[in-house]
């Protein structure tokens, strides 16, 4: 069995009776949606976040559009947004009826460029931004939230990708105006199924993104905000989801471990790795970048190791868009689009599996 760059079952396996008597629980308590179990995985996540307010929605980039809504993003606005995250913040930005203003990003980090943000507001009115944690690598949260503050721009935090990741002690999620979290499967935090959640300190957006959630309503049937929504959590994706959170620490520790395994022992002069990290880093996806890449996925194959590239297709030159930011260059973000590939990590890799990844990666 060739080793991939996640495995699931093997994540899942060990919780099997933990996860069922959560369902079993759900079943039997006549609560299905938006209901107890919801309400204490709200608590519990924020609490784990540092923040004030959490809101369990469907998935991510429900979590994202409410998180906008609720910062005040209105239809005709723009929002500032990277285009190397596989258009889930550009959608986001889409199904608020705003415009999409392309960041582009540092080469080492892959994340929202300081210097290209204070370029773009130089030249544009954006009501807000979204910076996007990639790959669970904290961006320069600090210097982009002051300049943005400076200038009256909301920010959203997408943290899908970096759920705990921490600066000074301070968790994704606790930075910005508001932050959209998902618990699909695959993300360091995954439910059995979608989920989301919009975190906030803000009291006014944390009202606000709870009453979008369910259709713009302030009280039953009575509809007072355009652009509701009908993007509710489910009592057994919230009951397994309180079950896995105390675990998630630990998770991140052990995908940290096998990132620093592979950032301290791949030397290859083809082959350019991320820096050691800390608790900056979560260890979402670990991503090298290399000149020959079709070559070495190629060669990775070989010896039975299975790669991914996150992601090919900036947003700025995806299809949907059909030519309109033809003329923009974001050279740094197209760059990494062509070098970028995901080797396997995941809490369940053993140190064995890891030593191999290494080897094969020194021997091209
Ligand atoms: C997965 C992901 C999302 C979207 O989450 P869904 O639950 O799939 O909608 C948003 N942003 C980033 C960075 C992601 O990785």
């Amino acid at each position: 069995m060739p080793l991939p760059i996640n495995d699931l079952k093997r994540h899942i396996a060990p919780l099997k009776d933990l996860l069922s008597s959560c369902s079993t629980a759900v079943i039997e308590s006549g609560h299905y949606v938006l209901g107890p179990g919801v309400t204490q995985f709200e608590t519990e996540f924020a609490a784990y976040c540092g923040v004030k307010h959490c809101i369990g929605v469907a998935n991510g980039t429900d979590a994202l559009e409410l998180a906008l809504k609720s910062v005040s993003v209105e239809p005709g606005t723009a929002v500032g947004v990277v285009a190397n995250a596989a258009m889930y913040g550009t959608s986001a930005v889409l199904a608020c009826s705003a415009s999409p203003v392309f960041i582009d990003v540092e080469e080492n980090s892959a994340n929202m460029s300081l210097e290209h943000l204070t370029e773009v507001l130089q030249k544009n009115s954006l009501k807000a931004i979204i910076i996007t944690h990639l790959y669970g690598r904290l961006a320069n949260v600090k210097s982009i939230i002051a300049l943005c503050k400076a200038q009256g721009v909301a920010v959203v935090e997408d943290c899908a990708q970096a759920h705990g990741a921490r600066l000074e002690g301070k968790a994704a999620g606790s930075f910005g105006d508001a932050a959209a979290f998902s618990f699909y499967p695959t993300k360091n935090l995954g439910a059995l199924g979608d989920g989301g959640a919009v975190v906030t300190n803000n009291e006014e957006a944390a009202q606000r993104a709870r009453q979008l959630r369910q259709y713009g309503w302030t009280a039953k049937y009575t509809n007072t905000f355009r652009g509701g929504r009908n993007s509710r959590l489910d009592e057994i994706q919230a009951k397994m989801l309180s079950k896995m959170l105390p675990l998630l620490d630990g998770w991140n520790a052990r995908r940290r471990e096998i990132a620093n395994i592979y950032s301290s022992k791949i030397n290859n002069p083809k082959i350019q790795t991320p820096p050691i990290s800390g608790e900056e880093y979560v260890g979402h996806l670990y991503v090298i970048h290399s000149q020959e890449r079709e070559a070495l996925k190629e060669h990775l194959l070989k010896y039975e190791i299975l790669t991914d590239i996150h992601y090919p297709i900036p947003d700025h030159h995806q299809p949907c868009h059909a030519g309109a930011y033809d003329d923009l260059r974001l050279p740094v973000t197209e760059k990494l689009a062509k070098t970028a590939l995901t080797l396997p990590c995941f809490p369940e890799l053993t140190d064995e599996e890891a030593m191999q990844v290494v080897e094969a990666c020194n021997q091209f």
